[in-house]
């Protein structure tokens, strides 16, 4: 009897959440541990960071070339945050789907709006709290990768983009890091398991049962 029952429908997974609430740390520990899973690069407008590579954090663009592919109908979604540029470069996020592969996205809420749209059913969306309000200040600046300017208007705009959590399919409280990670496995790991995702299975119960 042939066992297709693994076969499998990639998702699309969402992290949002406000600069400092972890994000970044559990999309990277998930990377790590998890082979079928693989990052959308965004493209953005802003100056990389200290440390930042080109075409792993994001790829680096000029507003004229990230323009030139809002024209060219490149993006899945795109939008401005802290006044930069911000876009997924479709491509490759159908590439990964195509191959049967899940997609993680670091996105904010106002992507995960227009990707909702876009892709309906195969998206799980995913929102990072922070465990306190001081608890992000001290991220933030602890960070230090930002000047002081930045870390007061990226406070300022944490309640705003908290202030969509309720937009989202699961909410993580990031208190303890080891148990936010446990929980974002169960939550991967769920919604592997949903019937609709598990294509090979009508195929294989026919199997199953058949006389
Ligand atoms: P940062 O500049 O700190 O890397 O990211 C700032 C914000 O932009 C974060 O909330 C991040 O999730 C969001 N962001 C990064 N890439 C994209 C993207 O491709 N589309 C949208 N809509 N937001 C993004």
């Amino acid at each position: 009897m042939s066992n297709n029952s693994s076969k499998r429908r990639g998702l699309l997974l969402v992290l949002s959440s406000p600069s400092g609430a972890g994000k970044s740390t559990l999309s990277r520990l998930l990377l790590e541990k998890d082979n079928n899973i693989s990052l959308s690069v965004s493209a953005t407008t802003r100056e990389p960071r200290p440390g930042e590579i080109d075409g792993k954090d994001y790829h680096f663009y000029t507003q004229d070339q990230f323009d030139q592919l809002v024209t060219d109908d490149g993006f899945l979604e795109h939008a401005t945050v802290f006044e930069h540029s911000y876009g997924t470069p479709a491509e490759p996020v159908e590439e990964a789907l195509r191959a049967g592969k899940d997609v993680l996205f670091d996105i904010d809420w106002q992507g995960t709006q227009q990707l909702n749209q876009k892709v309906g059913a195969d998206l799980v969306r995913v929102f990072i709290l922070p465990p306190s309000k001081e608890e992000l200040e001290k991220r933030l600046k602890k960070r230090a990768q930002d000047s002081d300017e930045v870390v007061a208007k990226r406070m300022s705009k944490a309640n705003a983009e908290i202030s969509h959590w309720a937009e989202y399919d699961y909410v993580i409280v990031n208190d303890d890091l080891d148990q936010a990670e446990k929980d974002l496995f169960t939550i991967l790991d769920a919604e592997r398991m949903k019937r609709s995702r598990q294509t090979g299975l009508t195929s294989f119960v026919a199997e199953l049962t058949k006389d």
